[in-house]
This record gives structure tokens, sequence and C-alpha cells, in this order.
């Protein structure tokens, strides 16, 4: 009762209030000013997952990623379902996000072709940790422009190429190799440049094959 207190009863019809600014009112315009602005809703890092120059639904990707809300194979077992915890990439280890997309010895191979020779190789630099500390902890690089954008994409483009290969291993029994994985998150930072004006005057045999040029911005 001590809550009713406050409440008002009038003539008005019911109606439903956006819990966010703007006087109650919803649009997609406030929901949106509220999940990017800093410390928005629920403290979430908008920096690094919705603005990031990547498709939208590689940001809800990294939203549920980052919240624990990917069904990877340990979750689907404590939300019930009746399936071995088994890494769909390795087939050995459990799969949980950590091992899945930093720790898994296929994963390790996809982040070691990034990595390698880009000088953080070996025990200088671990892909590992929280996903939101070790995002945000991403290596800047003294580059060019073109080669700043290609590594800021980086580990935004293998997160999500390890995630839909693995499912491509799951629903379409594809066989699987890092090469092939490598090979697909170049491909697909290439493509999230299209239309950049950052991409002019290069081409994507030189993300295939001069990798550490590119990024290291000698190429
Ligand atoms: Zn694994």
């Amino acid at each position: 009762m001590v809550i009713l207190e406050t409440v008002m009863i009038n003539d008005e019809e019911d109606r439903w209030r956006w819990k966010g600014q703007h006087g109650g009112d919803f649009s997609v315009a406030a929901f949106y000013e509220d999940l990017t602005k800093e410390n928005g809703t629920e403290n979430f890092p908008s920096q690094i997952v919705w603005k990031v120059s990547v498709p939208y639904k590689v940001k809800v990707f990294m939203w549920c990623l980052i919240w624990g809300r990917l069904l990877t194979t340990d979750r689907l077992r404590r939300l019930g379902m009746i399936i071995p915890n088994r890494c769909t990439l390795c087939k050995i280890e459990e799969e949980t996000v950590e091992h899945l997309f930093q720790t898994c010895s296929f994963t390790k191979l996809v982040w070691e072709a990034f990595l390698n020779g880009v000088g953080m190789d070996g025990s200088r630099y671990q892909v590992t940790g929280e996903i939101q500390q070790w995002l945000q902890g991403w290596p800047k690089l003294n580059s060019s422009r073109w080669g700043t954008v290609v590594w800021q994409l980086t580990p935004y483009a293998v997160l999500w190429t390890v995630w839909k290969s693995k499912n491509n291993v799951i629903f379409n029994d594809e066989s699987l190799t890092a090469e092939k994985v490598v090979v697909r998150a170049k491909a697909i930072i290439w493509y999230w440049c299209l239309g950049k004006e950052v991409r002019r005057g290069h081409r994507f045999s030189e993300l295939l094959h001069n990798w550490v040029s590119v990024v290291k911005g000698v190429g």
C-alpha cells in the first residue's frame, strides 16, 4: 500500500510506458540512444559493440557473446538439452565461450595466423580472459589508416567467423580447417569495408598473402 500511495488514478486510458528517457514514449531512436551512450543501458560498453563498424547482426552477436547468451554446448546443457559437452571444433574439451573463442587448440591456430609476425606473438600477447576486457584491451598498432581499420575489425571478424563456422559444422556437417576459417575471416573484413573510402586502392589478395605488411601499414 505504501507503493500505491503515490499512484494517481485518472480517466486516462492505460498505455505502455518506456522506462528510458523521453517522457515514457518509446521510439527506436530513443532505444538506440540509450543503448549507445556511454554507461547507457546496464552500463554496457557501447564502444566495443554498438559503435563498431560491423553489420547489425554482428553487433547483436557480440552483445550475446558478452552477456553470455550464446548457445554454446555448455549453455544448452544447462538449459536441459541432453548432448555431450564436447567442443565442436577440437572435439576434445568442454565447449564454453572462453574455450570456443580463445583457448581451443583449433581456434588458437586461427588467432596465430592473425597475430604471428605482427609483434605480439608468443607469451607477450595471449588471447584469453573475459571477452569484454580482452576486447577493450585489444592492442593498438601504429599503422596506416587502412591497416588500422583492418586491425580493429580483426577480433570481430575472427569471433564471428569462428561462430558461423562452428554452426556450419553442426548444421551442414562441414569439415573445417583453421586455414578455411582464416580465409573467411579475412574475406569478412574485406566485405565489411566495402564502400569505405579507406579500402580504395587496396586488394583482397594483400589481406590473404601480405597480412603482416597490411596491418603494420608497411605494404
Ligand atoms: Zn575446442
